[in-house]
């Protein structure tokens, strides 16, 4: 899928709304339309890129910078001491359904080992 047909960067561009929670040079984050958690926020770079496997090295501050805004938006939903979880799923076995990479960021309530 190219970038232009991607509905995360429409997001980005302003031609789909979003819930945007977060904005930093290099990633934007915004609620999940279907939250799985009291607080889900999905965490995107603003490059357009599909799935881990395409991540190089030179994407690396910006794959880093999505961890950065982990932090911050933990800190500020208030659950950065209790826990929270941060998951990237890859390709069909893991459920990605968008070809945009996103972090998801969960809290607010506990969660359990090994996922399903
Ligand atoms: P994944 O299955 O990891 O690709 O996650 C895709 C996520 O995007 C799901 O949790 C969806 O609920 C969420 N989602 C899909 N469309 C939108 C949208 N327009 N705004 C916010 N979240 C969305
Ligand atoms: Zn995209």
């Amino acid at each position: 899928m190219s970038k232009h047909d991607c509905l995360f960067c429409k997001i980005l561009n302003g031609d789909i709304p979003a819930d945007i929670v977060y904005e930093s040079p290099t990633a934007v984050a915004f609620r999940d339309i279907n939250p799985q958690a009291p607080t889900h926020v999905l965490i995107i770079p603003r490059k357009h890129i599909s799935t881990i496997n395409d991540i190089e090295v030179a994407d690396h501050a910006i794959v880093g910078s999505l961890y950065d805004a982990a932090r911050d938006i933990a800190k500020k939903e208030g659950f950065s001491g209790e826990g929270y979880r941060a998951v990237m799923n890859c390709n069909k076995a893991a459920g990605q359904t968008v070809f945009h990479i996103h972090l998801h960021l969960l809290g607010g309530r506990q969660f359990t080992w090994p996922p399903g």
